[in-house]
């Protein structure tokens, strides 16, 4: 059986959308994480990446109150028939567990979840270790980290990844055109 990688935030789960919207009722404020560019959102409230780190530590409940995509469960099941799914990530130790828990939630079909940080040269050396035979992923350095080991990358469509090309990567709109594509 083939196996896929997958990364967790904003492949699987709308962290950016759900990080700006408790954000905002934090800061009072009304940004549109859609049109955000910026691939740290949290920048734009003057965070610094401690500060961001502690905000996320500090409500990682709330944040992970996000629902999956309406079809996300039926998409993976599909695919989870043909392939198996692993969940790669960079989030440091402290929030795997989080991670985990709305994997489970939502009964998606992972089989398992690895933690990029045991590994120097990271998702890349990742991905190759575990063998995976294509990789779903929305940022763009670890998209061409991946295609340059030699394996096959579905970059989410996103406004901070459009400049990202490889001969290797192959640009996707949404789970609907990954599915397509892995099932034909
Ligand atoms: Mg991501």
């Amino acid at each position: 059986m083939n196996h896929i990688g997958i990364d967790f935030d904003d492949t699987l789960v709308d962290m950016r959308k759900s990080i700006v919207e408790v954000l905002n009722k934090i800061h009072d404020k009304n940004i549109n994480y859609e049109e955000v560019t910026e691939y740290g959102v949290s920048s734009l409230y003057n965070y610094s990446f401690k500060d961001f780190q502690t905000f996320f530590t500090d409500n990682q409940s709330e944040l992970h109150a996000i629902k999956p995509n309406s079809l996300l469960k039926t998409t993976l099941d599909e695919l989870g028939a043909e392939y198996k799914l692993t969940v790669i990530t960079g989030r440091p130790n402290e929030w795997i567990h989080s991670a985990a828990q709305w994997i489970t939630k939502h009964d998606l079909p992972i089989l398992d979840i690895v933690c990029v940080s045991n590994y120097k040269k990271g998702k890349a050396e990742c991905a190759a270790a575990l063998k995976v035979s294509h990789f779903i992923e929305d940022r763009a350095n670890d998209a061409l980290s991946i295609a340059d080991a030699g394996i096959n990358v579905f970059l989410l469509d996103k406004p901070y990844n459009r400049d990202c090309r490889h001969a290797r990567i192959t640009r996707v709109r949404d789970w609907d055109e990954i599915k397509a594509l892995l099932m034909r």
